[in-house]
């Protein structure tokens, strides 16, 4: 088996690399740096906005290995390539060519969809590739990203018409952003919680441009457009401007219901994960002869990637097998 699921997360077998584990390990590459993917490890590999975003939200690492894309590097008899996931700022996919010439691909999470503030993700072709598979069932198809974003700005734009504040709840890092630029490069004025304004920061720092913000300070300003994060908007009640229709930015918004279950009176499917046929598409055109999935839906994925001739078993039931022989 070419990884192992661990108590710790994914593992590189045979080596000393651990693949985005969520405790502390002594080496680890990280795909990219939301809060589920990182952790205080002892030496990291990733790439340098990984590397700054990770600091901005666990202070100093000790032992940082930054690497451009595109740059295969060896490490012990391993030869290692980040290339561009298009999920976040910074995210990767690591492609580790054994000594034995196999190449493997671990996506960490990924986007097909061009996004204004990540990298547009590259195919990274390989024997072996491990999927992320988030969105990994049929129901899970999003439409064209312009067409998303087209249905937010309009949802601003008549919730201001109609005299009421709109408010956008979207994950601080990534999402936030990526919306931000779409709404002000519209010419809408933007407040949003100081956690999301913090990490455009980082994203100006990084040479990315995110657009005006200002930083929510209690007040509501009239025509401005309010980007918080759902568990941050949960508690403030007090701040909430009135009246206001809010809105949900989430791939989950494809399920019915999804609006009431975060309480807000819209949901949008802006998703920085591949749908189904993205995810699909993309293994085809790996070239991988074997797909191992992990992360949400992953006995789905593979059993449709199965379906379509691909040799493809869920990570999760690695043990068990293991176990039976
Ligand atoms: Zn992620």
């Amino acid at each position: 088996m070419p990884v192992e699921m661990r108590r710790g997360g994914l593992h590189l077998s045979g080596t000393a690399l651990w693949l985005d584990a969520h405790r502390k390990a002594p080496l680890a590459f990280v795909s990219h740096a939301h809060s589920d993917h990182i952790a205080r490890h002892e030496r990291v590999i990733a790439t340098r906005a990984t590397l700054r975003l990770m600091a901005h939200r666990l202070g100093a690492l000790p032992s940082c290995l930054p690497v451009p894309y595109n740059r295969p590097f060896e490490l012990g008899a391993l030869c290692l390539e980040l290339l561009p996931a298009g999920h976040i700022l910074g995210s990767a996919q690591l492609r580790v060519i054994r000594s034995d010439g196999k190449r493997v691909t671990y996506t960490g999470d990924l986007n097909l969809e061009a996004s204004s503030t990540a990298e547009a993700a590259q195919v990274a072709e390989c024997d072996t590739l491990v999927l992320e598979s988030t969105f990994g069932h049929p129901r899970y198809r999003f439409p064209p990203k312009a067409e998303v974003v087209e249905a937010i700005e309009a949802f601003a734009r008549t919730t201001l018409e109609r005299g009421a504040t709109p408010v956008l709840l979207g994950y601080s890092l990534g999402k936030s952003q990526e919306v931000i630029r779409a709404l002000t490069s519209r010419g809408h004025s933007v407040v949003a919680h100081a956690s999301v304004c913090a990490v455009a920061e980082v994203y100006r720092s990084l040479g990315v441009e995110v657009g005006a913000v200002r930083r929510f300070d209690g007040t509501w300003l009239p025509g401005e457009v309010g980007v918080f994060p759902p568990h941050v908007w949960k508690f403030e009640r007090l701040l909430r401007p009135w009246p206001r229709r809010t809105a949900i930015l989430t791939g989950w918004a494809v399920d019915p219901g999804t609006a009431r279950r975060y309480g807000a009176d819209e949901a949008f499917p802006l998703s920085d994960h591949a749908d189904f046929e993205g995810l699909i598409s993309y293994a085809k055109s790996t070239g991988a002869s074997e797909v191992l999935t992990h992360h949400g839906f992953a006995e789905e994925l593979a059993r449709a990637l199965r379906d379509r001739g691909i040799e493809a078993r869920p990570l999760g039931t690695v043990r068990q097998l293991d176990l039976f022989g």
